[in-house]
Order: C-alpha cells, then sequence, then structure tokens
C-alpha cells in the first residue's frame, strides 16, 4: 500500500540517522578510550624513564663511592702511599667496570699516577693546563673543595671521556689544608653507560645519552617506537648538561596496552546495531500490523459490498422469479431464444403448453426442427430481421403447429436485440384463433343484411370492385343482375311489413340458392332491391342464373293478391361488361338498372337485357 510504505519513510530514516550517530559515537568512545590509552602509557613510559634516570643517577653515585673514599682517606690522613692508593683503586675499578682508569693528578696539574696503566699509556705524561677543556671545571672543583663532573671531552687515550674531578688536600705543617692536585675518576661514554645500564633493568627501552641536546651514546632495542619517546634531564653527579632520552620498546608498550577500546567498539557497534535492528523490527511489526489492519479493513469493506451486492442480487432474483411468474401466469407465449443457435434462453409455460407440449419437448423440438414448430420459421425469422431494419411493424400472423398436428393461429410479436455481442430474439406469442374468428364474424356481420343474410350495399360495392379489377387483369366478362320485387309496396300495404319480411327472406334464400359458382354473390341491394354479381360470366350464363332466379321463385308461389300477376315476381335487369374494356363498374350497375327499368315497363316479372339499344 503505497501511501502506507511513504509514511514510514521518516521513521526508517530516523532509525539510519540513529544507527549512524550510534555508529560515530562509538568511534568518538573509541578514539576518546584509544587518547586515553595513550596518555596513560605516554605516562607511563614517563614515570618509567623518569624512574630509570634516577637509578641511573643513583648507581652513579654509587658506583664512583670508592673514590671519594679514597678521597676522604686523602684528606684525613694525607696523601696516601702509593701501593695503598693502587689497591684502593683497583678495589674500585674491580667493583665498577665502567671506569677508564682512576687517576692522581698532582697539585702542577701533571700526571702522577694512573691504574691501570695499560689501556691508559697516552695519559702518562698528561697535564691539565688551561687549553684543556676541563681545566676551568677543574678549577671549580678546586676552588670549591668538591667534586666536579666533566663534560664530554676527547680523550688522550682516544674516543669521548667523562673526568670526575675530585680535589685533594693535605695538612702543611700549622695544620692548614693544602691543594694536592685532583683525584680523577676517567670514564669512557659508552663503557660508563653500559655497565650502569647493565646494572639497571634497561631491557623495556631504548636509551640515548644526551649532552645538550646532542646525543653522544645510544643503547637501542630493535623493537623501540619512536612515537613515545621520552626525554628526562639527567643529573650525572653534578653535571646538569646531560639528559636521558628513552624510547620505549613496543613489549612495553603492548605490555601497557589493552584491548578495551576495540572491544567497547566491537560491542558498541554490535549494540548499536541490535538496538537498531531491535527498533526496525519493531517497526515492521507495526507496519505489518497496520498492514494488516488496513487488509482486515479492506477485507471488511469488500465483505459488506459483497453483501450489499449479494442483498441486491438477491432482491433482483426475487424480482426476476416475480417476473417469471408473472410471465407464467400469463395466456400469452412469452420467450427469449438465440435465433441461431434455437437455443432458449427464457419461456413462460403458455408459449409450450397451449401447443401441447412438455417444456423438454418443445426446447428440443425449436432446436432441431423449427419447422415443426412454426411452419416457415426461416422466413419468418428473415422477415422479423428486415421489418425491424426498416422500422415496419414486426408483428406476424402465423400458425403453430400443435403436437396433435392441428394448426393453431398465433400473433407473434418479436424483435430481435444485441446484448454484450450476442443476438437474442424476444417474442410475444398469442393464440388469436377466438380473435380472428370474432374479427371474421364481426366482418362478416358488416358486410351482411341482417333481415335476407345476403351481403348487404357496402358489400356488394366493394365486392363489385375488386371483382372487376381482377376480372379486367383475366380479360373476362361479368354480369350483373339487378332484381326488384314487383308491386311490393302494395305487397305489405295488404298483408303487413310483417309478411313482407318474411316475402325478402325467402327470396333472398332463392337468390341466394341460384348461385353455383365461387365469386357470385348475392346481395340487398337495397329495400326490395336485389343485385347478384356473377363473375366471369358473360350474357348466356347470367339469362340462365335469370331464368332460374323467375322458375324458383314462381316455384315459391307466394301469393300476392294486390297483383295483378297473383303471385310474388320480381323484375331483372341483366347487364354484362367487360372489365378490360375500359368500362366503369358504374356504368355496369346503371346499365342493369336501366334494364330493370325497361323490364318493370314492359309488364314485371321478367328479365330485360341490357344492350345499347336501350339507352
Ligand atoms: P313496382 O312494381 O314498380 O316495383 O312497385 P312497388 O310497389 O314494388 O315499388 P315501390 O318502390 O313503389 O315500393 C317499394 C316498396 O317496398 C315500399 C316499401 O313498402 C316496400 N319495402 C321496402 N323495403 C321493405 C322492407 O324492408 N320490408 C317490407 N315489408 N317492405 C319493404
Ligand atoms: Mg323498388
Ligand atoms: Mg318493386
Amino acid at each position: 500500500m503505497p501511501p502506507r510504505s511513504q509514511s514510514l519513510w521518516p521513521a526508517r530514516l530516523a532509525l539510519a540517522a540513529l544507527l549512524l550517530a550510534l555508529c560515530l559515537a562509538s568511534l568518538w568512545l573509541w578514539r576518546q578510550m584509544l587518547v586515553a590509552q595513550q596518555e596513560r602509557i605516554a605516562e607511563r613510559v614517563g614515570y618509567q624513564a623518569r624512574s630509570l634516570a634516577r637509578q641511573l643517577e643513583s648507581s652513579l653515585i654509587d658506583q664512583v663511592d670508592g673514590l671519594r673514599r679514597i678521597a676522604q682517606q686523602w684528606n684525613h690522613r694525607g696523601r696516601i702511599p702509593q701501593d695503598e692508593w693502587i689497591l684502593d683503586s683497583q678495589s674500585s675499578l674491580t667493583h665498577f667496570k665502567g671506569y677508564q682508569a682512576i687517576q692522581w693528578l698532582g697539585a702542577d696539574l701533571r700526571m702522577r699516577w694512573i691504574e691501570p696503566p695499560q689501556g691508559n699509556e697516552a695519559a702518562q705524561h698528561f697535564r691539565l693546563t688551561p687549553a684543556h677543556p676541563n681545566f676551568d671545571l677543574a678549577m671549580q672543583a678546586k676552588g670549591a673543595g668538591e667534586p666536579r663532573f666533566s663534560n664530554s671531552f676527547a680523550l688522550v687515550q682516544g674516543g669521548r671521556g667523562l673526568i670526575l674531578y675530585t680535589p685533594l688536600y693535605i695538612r702543611d705543617e700549622r695544620g692548614e689544608p693544602v691543594f694536592d692536585g685532583f683525584l680523577q675518576g676517567v670514564f669512557r661514554v659508552e663503557k660508563l653507560m653500559d655497565e650502569l645500564l647493565t646494572h639497571l633493568d634497561s631491557g623495556d627501552f631504548s636509551a640515548y645519552l644526551l649532552e645538550a641536546g646532542r646525543p653522544i651514546y645510544a643503547h637501542e632495542q630493535a623493537d623501540a617506537l619512536d612515537t613515545l619517546q621520552q626525554e628526562v634531564p639527567l643529573l650525572l653527579l653534578n653535571n646538569q648538561n646531560f639528559a636521558l632520552r628513552l624510547k620505549p620498546s613496543e613489549q612495553l608498550v603492548r605490555q601497557l596496552t589493552t584491548p578495551l577500546p576495540e572491544v567497547v567498539l566491537g560491542a558498541s557497534l554490535t549494540i548499536s546495531l541490535l538496538l537498531v535492528a531491535a527498533l526496525a523490527l519493531a517497526l515492521e511489526n507495526a507496519r505489518r500490523a497496520g498492514a494488516l489492519q488496513a487488509s482486515n479493513q479492506r477485507l471488511n469493506e469488500q465483505i459488506s459490498q459483497r453483501q450489499e451486492v449479494e442483498q441486491v442480487l438477491r432482491e433482483s432474483r426475487e424480482r426476476l422469479q416475480l417476473v417469471l411468474d408473472l410471465t407464467d401466469s400469463s395466456r400469452d407465449g412469452l420467450f427469449i431464444i438465440d435465433p441461431c443457435s434455437r437455443d432458449i434462453l427464457h419461456m413462460n409455460q403458455a408459449t409450450y403448453s397451449s401447443l401441447g407440449y412438455s417444456a423438454e419437448a418443445f426446447g428440443e423440438l425449436l432446436k432441431h426442427d423449427p419447422e415443426q414448430l412454426l411452419p416457415g420459421y426461416g422466413n419468418w425469422l428473415e422477415g422479423v430481421r428486415q421489418a425491424q431494419q426498416d422500422h415496419l411493424s414486426t408483428i406476424f400472423q402465423r400458425q403453430m403447429r400443435r403436437r396433435d398436428g392441428s394448426y393453431q393461429a398465433a400473433e407473434i410479436s418479436a424483435q430481435l436485440v444485441q446484448l454484450n455481442g450476442r443476438e437474442y430474439l424476444i417474442g410475444v406469442s398469442r393464440d388469436n384463433n377466438e380473435r380472428l374468428r370474432l374479427e371474421a364474424q364481426l366482418q362478416r356481420l358488416s358486410q351482411q343484411d341482417g333481415l335476407t343474410g345476403l351481403y348487404n350495399r357496402r358489400f356488394f360495392d366493394s365486392q363489385l370492385a375488386s371483382e372487376w379489377r381482377r376480372l379486367r387483369r383475366q380479360g373476362a366478362p361479368l354480369t350483373l343482375l339487378m332484381l326488384d320485387i314487383d308491386y311490393f309496396k302494395a305487397y305489405n300495404d295488404r298483408l303487413g311489413h310483417l309478411a313482407g319480411d318474411d316475402a325478402l327472406r325467402q327470396v333472398g334464400e332463392v337468390l341466394q340458392g341460384c348461385l353455383q359458382r365461387e365469386g357470385d354473390i348475392a346481395c340487398r341491394y337495397g329495400g326490395e332491391e336485389f343485385a347478384i354479381i356473377l363473375v366471369d360470366t358473360g350474357l348466356e350464363g347470367g339469362m340462365h342464373v335469370a331464368d332460374q332466379v323467375h322458375r324458383m321463385i314462381d316455384h315459391l308461389d307466394i301469393a300476392h293478391p294486390a297483383s295483378p300477376l297473383g303471385c310474388l315476381t320480381l323484375s331483372i335487369g341483366l347487364a354484362v361488361a367487360e372489365p378490360g374494356s375500359g368500362e366503369q363498374p358504374d356504368s355496369l350497375v346503371a346499365h342493369s338498372d336501366r334494364a330493370l327499368y325497361r323490364a318493370k315497363h314492359e309488364g314485371r316479372n321478367r328479365t330485360c337485357v341490357w344492350h345499347d339499344e336501350v339507352r
């Protein structure tokens, strides 16, 4: 869900920032611990260096203590014998290997005694002159009556050396101290320092002796570290010109180093990662819980939507069922079919039961032999399609075949509809047998004369016109007989209207009975006048019918007391026409009327034929 994950970004960024901050803090802590450790190591190295310097200083003092004792004896007892001095000197030389020599320089500053003589031959005839670098120092020692330790200088024996000048005194006869030269401890720099350092625990350092800042001796360890070197002042006896530079060995540094900063760094990075991972996990859980909640909500919404849809469906199904029930209650057949496959989508009961079929049998028959149900099915379907395209009525009068083989007139209203790319035919079929019958009856009534049962004047007119058209096409003749009862007014007057009506009915029956050919019709033209249309009939046929009418009326023998003839008779005017000759129906009527008129005039109860000369 995009909006939800977008809203998580600030939290994720905050987590990343927290992780970064924690890592930086861990690194800072590690750095601080390293610095603190470096400081502590430097402090320890400084302490060790100072301690070594103090040890070196006190060791030197201890080692030259023999000289101090010789000088004390000299000053106290007076000049000691040479052999005793040699013994004392040798004792000191044995005790401390750092000496190059122990010497007595006489008050005239010339070399007197020297021990050991071997190796110091070059100094045998030495004399301290003001040109010597140590002259002033020696004079200071002499003036102060205290030992002085010299700076380094070039030994006459070769190499650089140091000398401890201890002034010696003897008493004169008045008991006053008289300067008696110097007791000199001569040291070679390397030897002195090597000897001093061997007595000290100096393996942890590279040691350098500096004189006025310049190194004059080096005692180096292979793994010394320059970075942690320290310089401490070194007071060699009473000479402050020296300093000791110490470089700690890697081993010492390693001993002083603890893995604590790395451990702390590792631990804090791990804790930071774990903390951020836990927070990220919590965040992810919160996100999932949120997503779950949202999906549950969506699910609930979908469920309620589905329930609503189902409710709507249920209602529409119920409505549909009501509609289906309604269609089943209809006496008209209602059906929806696929016109191509002739599958039935729906049909009500009236569709099949009115024809005597079960639903299954009707469906099967429609599918496999629709002509059996609706003869001319294909034409009808095409007719519907064409009528729909032309926006004409799609109500067709058809004959449907019942199961027993009989036919049922059906008015089928059909409509083709397109739905989702498929074509359906929606139809309503109605059994209109009764209606057709009633219509026919009505039509018949509208065409009939109520008294005689013959066709009426209106039907006569239309029939004459239509037969006229038909015969014109065929080129056949048409004969019209106009008939009028003779003296009928008098008949009525004498016998009453009811008798007149009855006579009219009997005449009507006779006229009807005289017609033998299909298409011939007898009409009551009006009052006591009748007309007979004889189709495809000429003069001869017409005369034949007219004679037959006369005969049968005569045969009826209806008494007519008011007629000079004694019985009911009628007169006939006959006219023959060729409809194809350009004549009109009206003229035929007029001709036969004229002929009738002549028949009346000539004495009644006869037939007169219209000829041109009759005019
Ligand atoms: P003609 O021989 O010249 O034909 O003399 P007619 O009396 O028959 O002729 P007219 O036209 O003078 O009289 C026709 C009579 O037919 C008048 C009427 O009383 C009678 N009539 C017409 N229609 C009916 C009917 O429906 N019923 C009865 N009873 N008489 C009718
Ligand atoms: Mg008349
Ligand atoms: Mg008449």
